[in-house]
């Protein structure tokens, strides 16, 4: 982490180091209140299948508590980089009931049962999402009664951990714990794809608000106003694609063009502004590109502030005097003060 420090004499230091020690063990004092928040995404790609972005899904560390919101393809393996078994997820929240946001829900459900160190989850997955949520874990449930029968009878897993507690909820829905606030709001994907959230997530002062998928949605600006990062979806599609493939004229018409997601940035004006969820492509091409010059050449058209290119297991960390954006074995390194 690229943080600067005064130097010191290393004679005062281990001596400063040495009383704060001793401090610690004689008294053991609570630590600062002052708590990061950080979200790491597991998943920056699109339905198509790619072995480096994996589909819709991001963590939400808070304190003790984590989250996800989305369980896209790949979810389990992402969490199995981190080191976190699954039993540590606290809930998970759905922006929408398409496919690339869905597909690892069924797999982190399960796995996350079995009685190892990666899974061992023993009270019911909770689980909020849109209008079909609740229908849809009852169905799982139905749908794979079978391995929840065998397991439960050859390995004694509690069924208590394999019980989904699953909860529609509508925009403006909140959820309260442990000081994490998670606020669902309403934003526009299609005439057909309703309900459609994104997530305003809040913490010991900090902010951090997830687009989820969308078109050009002022909504998304307001939700964002101020906060330390604006995470947004985008598309780039070349013309010469849809005259090729006209189906493409739909998926662009789904979602939201670096420059009309930069027009969002600069209404909410965010600290650090992040695309996931990327959908590039040009004619010719079966999947999703390295996408990063074509969407900052064309962000830069519509915003001057700061934008990252999200890639799968980037972690940001907003924490009292910055926000801190590393790969998870610190690849990247880039530090802007709050
Ligand atoms: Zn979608
Ligand atoms: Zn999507």
């Amino acid at each position: 982490m690229p943080t600067h420090r005064p130097s010191l004499f290393l004679a005062a230091r281990k001596a400063a180091i040495s009383a704060l020690a001793v401090l610690a063990l004689a008294s053991a004092p609570p630590l600062a209140a002052a708590e990061p928040l950080s979200i790491t995404l597991l998943g920056t790609g699109s339905p198509a299948p790619n072995a480096t972005r994996f589909s819709q899904s991001i963590l939400v560390e808070a304190g003790s508590d984590k989250y996800l919101i989305d369980l896209g393809r790949g979810v389990t393996i992402r969490l199995s980089q981190l080191g976190i078994p699954m039993r540590k997820i606290t809930a998970s929240f759905i922006t929408h009931s398409h496919s690339d946001h869905l597909n690892g829900l069924a797999d982190f459900w399960m796995t996350g049962w079995i009685g190892t160190g990666y899974g061992g989850r023993t009270t019911p997955m909770v689980l909020y999402g849109p209008r079909g949520t609740e229908a849809m874990a009852k169905h799982l449930e139905m749908a794979f009664a079978e391995n929840t029968r065998i397991r439960h009878a050859d390995e004694k897993e509690p069924l208590s951990g394999i019980e989904i507690d699953a909860h529609d909820i509508a925009g403006g829905f909140s959820y309260e714990h442990n000081g994490v606030k998670i606020t669902a709001f309403d934003s526009h994907h299609g005439d057909l794809i309703k309900p459609n959230f994104g997530y305003v997530i809040e913490y010991d002062g900090k902010k951090a608000v997830i687009s989820g998928d969308t078109t050009y949605d002022e909504k998304v600006a307001r939700a964002g106003k101020d906060a330390d990062l604006l995470l947004h979806e985008v598309a780039y599609i070349s013309e010469e694609l849809i005259k090729e493939q006209p189906v493409y004229k739909a998926v662009a018409e789904h979602h939201t063009s670096p420059e009309e997601a930069g027009r969002i940035f600069d209404q909410a004006k965010p600290k650090l502004a992040a695309f996931t969820h990327l959908v590039v492509r040009l004619a010719g091409e079966q999947l999703d590109l390295p996408a990063s010059n074509v969407l900052l050449e064309n962000v830069g058209k519509t915003y001057a502030g700061p934008v990252v290119v999200g890639e799968d297991l980037m972690r940001f960390v907003i924490d009292d005097d910055a926000i801190v954006v590393n790969g998870y074995k610190g690849q990247y390194g880039f530090r802007i003060k709050r």
